[in-house]
């Protein structure tokens, strides 16, 4: 493996970094050199093309406006849909994922199309912002632990017939349709409405990205202690009232 390298693009920062969201970037690099690989990272302004040679696209959470605009900036750019084409895999954050789906509600409360690379479309919560600790199993199809993360979103994402959820919440409200889903994925794609930064809360989930860019089954383990100790502090955080 330590002749391997990952091309790793981080898409937006100016756009879209909320909460943290960069963390997911320096776990994967993290992890990925911590197997002997070697990582090319690039970070994509909104005002740069998105190169579509990259192994791993990471994408965060946003506000409103700057969600807009990075999708109308993504669609014209066109580069992640041929990445996506070309068996890249992206793993999208809140505002991110949302821009992944067929469509999702904006600022002005105009529906603006989405990238379309997700089977799932996002629309204004009625209620209250779905904000706090989230607990939930994640899909048995991707044997991975227990997701741990935070939301804070007013967007409610629906699942059409094909994405499947990334999990399915025991605490927290996830995609917020109140079916208890959280998160989807469809094939190499995955949108998690998950913060913390998520893949500092669930490696797990940073492994898997990996594995399925290098085309393996397994990786050599490392040494997650702090990861778990993180893990279990939230964990106990969302499960035991203050
Ligand atoms: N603006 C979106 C919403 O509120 C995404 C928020 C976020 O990325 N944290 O649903």
């Amino acid at each position: 493996m330590s002749n391997a390298s990952l091309r790793v693009v981080w898409i937006y920062p100016d756009l879209l970094s909320t909460y943290g969201d960069q963390g997911n970037v320096l776990v994967v690099e993290r992890r990925a050199r911590q197997r002997g690989l070697e990582v090319q990272r690039t970070d994509v302004r909104s005002d740069q093309p998105v190169p579509t040679s990259g192994d791993i696209y990471l994408i965060g959470g946003g506000e409103d406006r700057p969600q807009r605009l990075a999708a109308e900036r993504l669609l014209r750019d066109g580069g992640l849909t041929r990445a996506v084409n070309n068996g890249a895999i992206v793993f999208s954050v809140c505002a991110g994922y949302q821009i992944l789906g067929h469509q999702f509600v904006n600022d002005l409360e105009q529906v603006s199309p989405g990238l379309g690379l997700l089977d799932v479309h996002s629309t204004r919560g009625e209620s209250d912002r779905c904000v706090g600790d989230v607990l939930g199993d994640i899909d048995e199809q991707l044997r991975l632990p227990q997701l741990t993360g935070f939301e804070n979103h007013q967007g409610v994402t629906h699942l059409g017939p094909t994405a499947r959820p990334l999990a399915r919440v025991r605490l927290g409200q996830g995609n917020g349709t109140g079916d208890g889903t959280e998160g989807a994925w469809n094939g190499t794609v995955f949108g998690t409405y998950m913060h913390g930064p998520v893949l500092a809360r669930n490696p797990h989930i940073a492994d898997l990205l990996i594995k399925l860019a290098l085309d393996v089954n397994a990786l050599p383990p490392v040494d997650d202690r702090w990861y778990e100790a993180l893990r279990q502090e939230r964990i106990m955080a969302a499960t035991q009232p203050a």
